[in-house]
């Protein structure tokens, strides 16, 4: 028996290479750290507000009244009203005509969308451009497929006048960007609106960007998800429409963020079938579909809100009213306290400087975590608040250069962001005495 168990005990490598150097996860850590201490959670992205009636009725009915088909598989690549509605929305907001089966695919989500572009596009060797700060899963997602992340970053011009700063002084450098791109580079990915700055980049930002991947013949994985929460009268633009772009670019979205319901799990990505064909063979060959139900609710979402296009009544202009007030909100809390927001254009994040802060963490001796995770951790056990240290949206090589900084998810109830207020006020309180 005994030489049985010892011949059993595995002594190789259980895991592929290609896990190696991607196993730690901020999420694991920072979800933890909020869920034992937080009283209120401004940390991970995912509105506490609840989902349109419209949207939650719609869902119902697929589930109790419709048909019962609704329960077994649907379509591989997207249930078919879903994807005929994806299509009529999007030949609008791009301006060509879309073939529901070929140019349109449902995910998992948005991050299924993601990790379908680096399975299907990026090869052993492919450089792939990534913007910094960046969501995070893109650098595993493409090391996982082989790839080499390539960084560049936004880099901060604080406004000379005085003012407060805001995402959109947050640029590249165009002559740095450029010098990215070589005969190696597969892919870049855009995230605009961007996760973690709320940057919606510029027509300007954009052309700069097209330019050059029309000219080294390289990709666009764009990730759109906030599209609809944009700010301040500003437009977002995709990047698919600009000249050259169809050809080269996917464009990713997510019915989570669209509608106000993450936990559903519905994103899609729209592409000419030329990319999207290779998106279905890693599709078709992992998850086959996500839920059927959950696919039809969201069907009848959109067909609500072509009909209510540009309408004051249509979510899509109501939410990102809501959201551009609770932004207002929580940058009036965060300065009462002297953390600087940087005001975000869009998106329901929130990047607040912590450098006054200094004194009022202990320092760790012999530690070389860097201040903004030592300020998130800090703050969320004394002072009851979680946000996410912004330097984890950066690569290691550059992360110490942005430890100043935490990000915030305003995406909350009112009665959430006057909870944050009040820890706020009472922080401010304690300062002064
Ligand atoms: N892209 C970005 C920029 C995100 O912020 C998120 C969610 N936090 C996703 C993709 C993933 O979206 P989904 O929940 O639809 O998978």
């Amino acid at each position: 028996f005994l030489s049985h168990s010892l011949q059993a005990k595995m002594s190789r490598q259980v895991q592929a290479r290609r896990l190696e150097g991607i196993d730690k996860n901020i999420w694991v850590e920072f979800v933890k750290l909020a869920t034992t201490y937080s009283k209120v959670n401004l940390g991970q992205g995912f509105p506490d507000f609840p989902a349109p009636e419209f949207l939650t009725e719609a869902f119902r009915r697929a589930l109790g009244g419709g048909s019962h088909m609704l329960h077994q598989y649907t379509r591989a690549f997207g249930h078919p009203p879903l994807v005929k509605v994806l299509a009529q929305f999007f030949e609008k907001l791009l301006g060509r005509d879309l073939d529901p089966m070929t140019n349109v695919m449902v995910t998992v989500g948005a991050y299924q969308a993601l990790f379908c572009c680096f399975q299907a596009l990026v090869d052993e060797g492919d450089e792939v451009i990534i913007i910094e700060p960046f969501f995070d899963c893109y650098e595993p997602m493409v090391k996982m497929a082989g790839g080499t992340p390539v960084f560049v970053p936004l880099r901060p011009n604080p406004p000379k006048d005085g003012k407060r700063m805001s995402s959109a002084d947050w640029q590249l450098d165009p002559a740095e960007l450029a010098s990215k791109f070589s005969e190696r580079t597969k892919a870049i990915v855009l995230n605009s609106p961007n996760n973690p700055l709320g940057k919606v980049f510029s027509r300007g930002e954009l052309g700069l960007i097209a330019e050059l991947c029309v000219k080294h013949d390289v990709l666009c994985i764009s990730d759109e998800v906030y599209e609809w929460l944009v700010y301040d009268g500003r437009q977002h633009i995709r990047i698919a429409s600009l000249q050259g772009m169809w050809d080269r670019t996917v464009t990713i979205g997510s019915a989570g963020k669209t509608f106000s319901v993450t936990g559903w799990k519905v994103g899609w990505v729209v592409g000419p079938d030329r990319l999207l064909q290779h998106l279905r063979t890693v599709h078709q060959n992992s998850v086959y579909h996500c839920a059927t139900i959950a696919q039809e609710a969201v069907a009848q979402g959109f067909q609500r809100e072509l009909m209510l296009y540009g309408k004051p009544e249509s979510y899509f202009v109501q939410l990102p009213k809501e959201l551009q007030q609770k932004r207002d909100w929580l940058v009036q809390s965060l300065d009462g306290v002297g953390m600087k927001p940087i005001i975000p254009e869009g998106t329901y994040f929130l990047v607040a400087d912590i450098s006054p802060f200094k004194s009022d963490v202990p320092d760790v001796p012999n530690s070389d975590e860097p201040y903004d995770y030592r300020f998130a951790k800090w703050m969320v056990k004394n002072k009851g608040l979680a946000a996410i240290p912004l330097s984890a949206f950066y690569s290691e090589a550059h992360k110490n250069n942005y430890t100043n900084f935490i990000r915030f998810c305003f995406a909350k109830e009112e009665a959430t962001l006057k909870a944050a207020n009040d820890i706020l006020q009472k922080w401010k309180q304690e300062k002064a005495s």
